[in-house]
């Protein structure tokens, strides 16, 4: 840790990397590693985008019942806060995430990439309306699923369901600001899903360090300049404020 503390002091375009383990210490479930897993609902439904042209209530009884307690209630955690706080200390280029939380926003950081979207946001597929969480509670105390209060066309979360492509222009920044960094911190992915994974090595490629935090080993361990099998939130608050507490 306190190698990557002093990396993290001398670095000025640090990217950091970010999936569903960082959000963990928030209430939020990961798809993979311990503890990750929604109980009672399947991600090849309700993640795919097949399934949810095909049945889109699976989606929305899910969102309802499951993930929406989950969202109202999670709050920024330590790592978010800190990732927000180097930002604001001019060392980060970009906070690259596959989280569709929000959350690195609402701790206060700017320069995100949400790679796979957000899912506090919601669009109508026929007449494109956009509808935010508040808005989307309303509708689907009316009807399941939900229907445009516009055009009476079905609303879908703007996230990237499995079975569909990356925003282009997302996915360029992402690739451009990976092979600029000098610092590339990985942390709380579980680094197997694609394109995402590929990022650490477009920064390697072009000398950046590599930084892995995961409590669990990744498939690109081997290749990173550090590995730290600790959970995100003890890293960040060890670098940020230099105590080693376990912060929730
Ligand atoms: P993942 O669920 O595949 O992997 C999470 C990884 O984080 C695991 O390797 C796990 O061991 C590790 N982890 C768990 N708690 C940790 C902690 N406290 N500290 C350090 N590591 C910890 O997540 P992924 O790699 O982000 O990919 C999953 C996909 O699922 C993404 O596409 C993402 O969009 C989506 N997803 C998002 C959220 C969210 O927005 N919070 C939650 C679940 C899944």
């Amino acid at each position: 840790m306190e190698k990557l503390g002093k990396w993290v002091e001398q670095s000025k375009n640090i990217v950091l990397f970010t999936g569903a383990g960082v959000s963990a210490e928030s209430g939020i479930p990961t798809y993979r590693g311990r503890d990750g897993y929604w109980e009672k609902y399947d991600p090849d439904k309700y993640a795919n985008i097949d399934y949810f042209f095909k049945d889109p209530s699976y989606y929305w009884n899910f969102f309802k019942e499951v993930r929406y307690p989950v969202l109202e209630n999670a709050k920024p955690n330590i790592a978010h806060k800190s990732i927000a706080k180097l930002e604001k200390m001019g060392r980060i280029k970009s906070v690259i995430t596959q989280n569709i939380d929000g959350l690195h926003r609402e701790a206060g950081s700017e320069n995100i990439l949400e790679l796979h979207g957000n899912t506090r946001m919601f669009s109508c597929i026929g007449c494109k309306a956009e509808f935010a969480m508040a808005e989307i509670n309303d509708l689907l105390g009316q009807s399941l699923p939900p229907r445009c209060s516009h055009c009476g066309g079905t609303i879908r979360p703007q996230v990237v369901f499995f079975g569909e492509t990356l925003d282009p222009d997302i996915l360029k920044r992402a690739r451009q600001d990976s092979f600029q960094s000098d610092l590339f911190i990985a942390a709380g992915s579980s680094l197997v899903v694609q394109p995402a994974a590929s990022l650490p090595l477009i920064a390697k490629q072009n000398s950046a360090k590599l930084a892995i935090i995961n409590i669990d080993p990744t498939p690109l361990d081997s290749m990173a300049d550090i590995v730290l099998n600790i959970s995100v939130s003890r890293v960040f608050s060890k670098i940020i404020t230099g105590s080693d507490h376990l912060a929730h």
